[in-house]
């Protein structure tokens, strides 16, 4: 897909990435907060419970950081740094794969020393993988589903499982890596014990930072499950499936 030309694929992104959203955020796993956040626009999921659907559906969406808005932005990020309000740089979307081009550049434009997490959905490309070996400090990559068919209806994918299996035992590889998986209700059975079966045989030593404050928004209202919010049995029980698995639980 040449964009530089014009063409498009399913995700909509222009060459360029654009930002929707910049600032510190203390919503992440403990060790790694507070972060400065960037995020980039658009996505190639469409998850219908993503809770920045706004703008992670929408490429379009935030503003190319050029310029003074640019430097304005390394500016912002070299101060939070400097005065030890944070720990660490993320870089997230909507997806931020879509845009490597644009994350690249800005990650060799950032201060020495600080750490820098890749948060994606893990749903890249061997291609994109080469471009990210060796440049992060920390992946924090999510295992949303544990089966295709769920994937199919709640996130428009095919072939979720093996595509995001590949590159979570690629990244392990590679980097320091925290698997997330945030705890959809009614998908305890389906999606939780097959995703921590997986990780237990597969990834065995990463660490796992099961989300379980699931709130409806966006798109979830089309999945009756969906619709209300995590209960707290399901967190409780997906929490012991993970400790009977022998996971290495954060938060
Ligand atoms: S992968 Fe994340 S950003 Fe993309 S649609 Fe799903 S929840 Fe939203």
């Amino acid at each position: 897909m040449d964009r530089l030309a014009g063409q498009r694929g399913p995700c909509h992104a222009g060459p360029e990435g654009r930002i929707f959203s910049a600032g510190i955020e203390v919503g992440d796993e403990s060790d790694l907060c507070p972060v400065f956040a960037v995020a980039f626009s658009g996505c190639d999921l469409r998850c219908d419970f993503c809770n920045t659907g706004r703008e992670s559906w929408d490429a379009s969406a935030g503003s190319i950081p050029e310029g003074v808005e640019r430097e304005a932005l390394l500016g912002r990020i070299g101060r939070a740094w400097e005065s030890g309000a944070v720990r660490s740089l993320m870089i997230l979307g909507g997806e931020p794969t879509i845009h490597l081009a644009s994350a690249l550049e800005l990650v060799a434009a950032l201060p020495v020393g600080l750490p820098v997490v890749w948060k994606t959905n893990a749903h890249g490309t061997s291609e994109s993988n080469a471009l990210l070996e060796g440049v992060f400090d920390c992946w924090v990559a999510d295992l949303k589903f544990g089966n295709d068919d769920c994937a199919r209806r709640v996130a428009r994918v095919e072939n979720y499982c093996s595509t995001v299996h590949d590159n979570l035992r690629w990244a392990a590889g590679q980097t320091r890596l925290i698997v997330r998986h945030l705890l959809l209700p009614g998908h305890l059975e389906c999606c939780w014990r097959p995703a921590a079966a997986w990780m237990a045989e597969h990834l065995p030593r990463v660490e796992v930072s099961l989300r379980t404050g699931f709130w409806p928004g966006w798109f979830s209202s089309r999945h009756p499950e969906l619709k209300a919010p995590g209960r707290l049995s399901e967190a409780q029980e997906a929490t012991r499936i993970g400790i009977e698995a022998g996971l290495r639980l954060i938060q």
